[in-house]
This record gives structure tokens, sequence and C-alpha cells, in this order.
């Protein structure tokens, strides 16, 4: 592997197309200026021709003088990939899920430039997307493709509203833009007090999060070169920020603003305090920003992360497992059947793990919706069949405790 990332820093470090673009800039600028001394007066187009001659073209030899190492590093590149994937075939789509929606990949990729702030290549793909319609394949799983819900439509019939969706997105950077680089709480602390109610429904930290934030920022005093104000100014400054900011938090955040008063005693030394850690939280700027992303994506709708993003990183998790598989199938001659179903386990990160399953601790089978879990009264979860069989509808013992109970008591338990 070490070779080809060597041959990638290469490419990013030699191979860019930067001076390129420079050299065809200045060969413009020729032209234009050029032209526009003719225009102003074409008796001296002879001698401006003439003298644009030799410079223009350098200007393009120079160009194509730069695009030299560009060829030679891409040429490189591609030998460094050939020897380090000689043997390994890339994967047959035997098992192809992806044909029979082409319409729904190509809204994946929108959505994703869209929310990784690329707003004009977007507008450029929707643009082209809807223009050249691709076509839907069968597939063993979908032998007859066609799209159901609208939205899976959107793109196809150009009601997909990207507009709508950048604009947010648009806000979005704007705020992260503001917490990242400016240190500047006031955009993050406007959006999340505008919807106050739907992030306390939600359960979210977020507004606290944020206006704490801005209590360290205030107490500390920090100039721009983050070095602390010595005077009692920035303490002061901080206790009336609370004062005016943290009255609608005392109900849910009571201990954790009776803390940031108790660093008030220690404003002198608050290095040795116990409050030290809301105070030199290296990460604090990157958590809130993190935050931030998450409940803002929730709010349209979205997972904090670009499921394109999941989807292709686990694929290239997968992808030796499947490889090494599909060659043991191949030597033994078995074939794998189940449709919709990874024949072994893949290794996921944490962070990867999206649906739990349950599996019931009575009849040993994994919940399925028609089989979904149940809790009883006392908190112990058993599946809805196990729960009908071991109760026959009337009061039953729960099978792990000694309460009783009536199954339509239970609840269903959404995983
Ligand atoms: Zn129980």
């Amino acid at each position: 592997m070490d070779d080809l990332r060597e041959q990638v820093e290469l490419l990013e470090s030699k191979a860019n197309l930067s001076t390129s673009i420079q050299d065809i800039q200045k060969a413009i600028d020729l032209l234009t200026t050029a032209r526009a001394k003719i225009a102003a007066d074409p008796h001296t187009a002879p001698i401006t021709l003439a003298k644009l001659q030799s410079p223009f073209k350098q200007a393009l030899k120079q160009a194509n003088d730069d695009l030299k190492p560009v060829y030679s590093s891409l040429g490189k590149y591609g030998k460094a990939l050939d020897k380090k994937f000689k043997d390994k075939p890339l994967p047959t789509a035997e098992n192809d899920a992806l044909s029979s929606h082409p319409q729904l990949i190509n809204r994946a990729i929108a959505m994703h430039l869209l929310r990784e702030g690329q707003f004009s290549v977007a507008s450029t793909f929707i643009d082209e997307a809807s223009r050249n319609p691709p076509h839907p394949e069968p597939t063993a799983s979908t032998p007859n493709p066609y799209l159901n819900e609208s939205w899976e439509k959107d793109l196809a019939t150009g009601t997909f509203n990207s507009q709508e969706l950048q604009l947010q997105f648009a806000e979005m950077y704007h705020i992260l833009h503001e917490l990242r680089q400016n240190r500047n709480l006031g955009p993050a602390i406007a959006w999340a007090r505008q919807r106050s109610d739907t992030l306390e429904a939600r359960g979210s930290n977020l507004e606290f999060e944020l206006c704490r934030l801005q209590f360290v920022c205030l107490y500390a005093g920090r100039d721009d070169d983050d070095i602390m104000d010595e005077s009692a100014g920035g303490p002061l400054r901080a206790w009336a920020y609370a004062r005016s900011e943290f009255g609608p938090f005392q109900g849910r955040y009571a201990r954790e603003v009776q803390q940031l008063m108790g660093a008030m005693a220690y404003w002198e030394n608050i290095m040795d305090s116990p409050y030290r850690r809301y105070f030199y939280n290296g990460s604090a700027w990157e958590d809130v920003a993190a935050s931030f992303t998450r409940e803002f994506c929730s709010l349209l709708g979205l997972s904090a992360d670009s499921p394109l993003y999941i989807a292709a990183t686990a694929g290239a998790i997968a992808l030796p497992t499947l490889l090494k598989l599909q060659n043991i199938m191949k030597e033994k001659r078995t074939e794998w059947t189940t449709q919709n179903e990874l024949p072994v386990e893949i290794p996921l990160p944490p962070a990867y793990h999206f649906h739990s399953i349950f599996v019931c601790p009575v009849s040993k089978e994994q919940s399925t919706d028609q089989n979904p879990p149940m809790m009883m009264p006392c908190g112990h979860v058993i599946a809805q069949e196990s729960l009908e069989k071991l109760s026959k509808g009337a009061r039953f013992k729960c099978p792990y405790c000694p309460t009783e109970s009536h199954p339509h008591e239970a609840k269903k338990v959404f995983l």
C-alpha cells in the first residue's frame, strides 16, 4: 500500500493542473487584451496581431510543458495500481441489486453532493441526470423495476427540490464556517434558539452546549492570540451572560449551570480548579460543530453522515471478504442462493451498526416486523409470539421475574 500512497502524494504535489490552468489563463488574457486594442482602434490590427504571435505561442508551449509531469505521474500511478492489484480481479456483479434503480443512485449522488456543499457540481449533475434519464434494468431481486414513491421519482420528473436543499445546506455551512474558522457562536445559537422546542423534544443538548461554550469563551476572555485575560473582566462578562441567558436552562441543566457558577470562585486559578475540564477542552469547538451538524441534518430528516459515503466505505471494507468468498465458492463449485442477505459476517466498525437486532430469550428467534419485541411492565422483553404462547391471552408470570402482567399491558419495542 505504501508505494501506492507515495504515488498519490506525488500526483498531488507534482501533477496538478494549477500551473497549466494559470498558463492557459495567461494565453486567454493575451487574446482578450489584443481584441480590446483592435476594437478600440482597428488600424492597429496588423501590428497588434504580429506582436501577439510570439508571446501567445510561448504561453501555449508553456502550458503543454507543464502537462508533461502530469502525464508521466499518471502513467506511473497506473502502473503502480496494476502491480498492486495484478492477481485481484474486480468482483463480478452476479448479485447486481443496483441496475434496477439507477434513478435512486443518481438521487443518492445528488444528495451527497448537496450535503457536502458542492452546490455547483450538484446542480450540473442534476441537470444532466434529468436530461439523460437512465433506464432501469430488471435484476434478480427486482424483476419489474419501477419506482413507487413520489420521492423516488422526483429526480426523474424534475421535482427534486435541490434549490431548497441547497439553501438549507448553504446555511449549515455558513454556521459551521463561523464556528470552526471564526470561533463565532452567534449564528449557531440563533439557529438553535429558533428551534428550541423541536430540539428539546428530540432530547438534544445542542442549545445548552453552545451557550455553555459561549460562557466559557467570555470567562476566559481570550483575545485573538488565545492568551488568557488576567483581569476579572472575563468572569464578570460571563456572569452577566449567564444571568441573562441561562434562565431557560435552569430546569433541565440545573447541575451544569451550578458548576459553571461554581467556577466563578476560581477565576484566579481556574487551571488548578475542579472546573478545569470545561475551560481547557481542546475538542470543544469540534464537538459543538459535530453535534450542530447532526441536529441540523436530523431536522431535515437526514442522517449526519452521507449515506452514499457510508455505503461506499462499508462496501470497500466488505470487498476483500466477498472476493475471498467468491473464490472459495468457485473452487468448491457451490452457490449462494439467499437473496438480499450476505453469506458471511462482515465486521464493520461500531459507527456503522445501525439496526440493533433482538433475539427473543424464550424462543431464541430473531425478531421481525411480524414478530416484534414486546416489553412487559416489569421491563423484561420477549418476542410477541412467545408472549402469546406464554400468556394464552390471560394474566401470566414473566419468565424472568416474579411480576405478573396481562399481555395487553406489554408495549412494542422499536429498535
Ligand atoms: Zn420480568
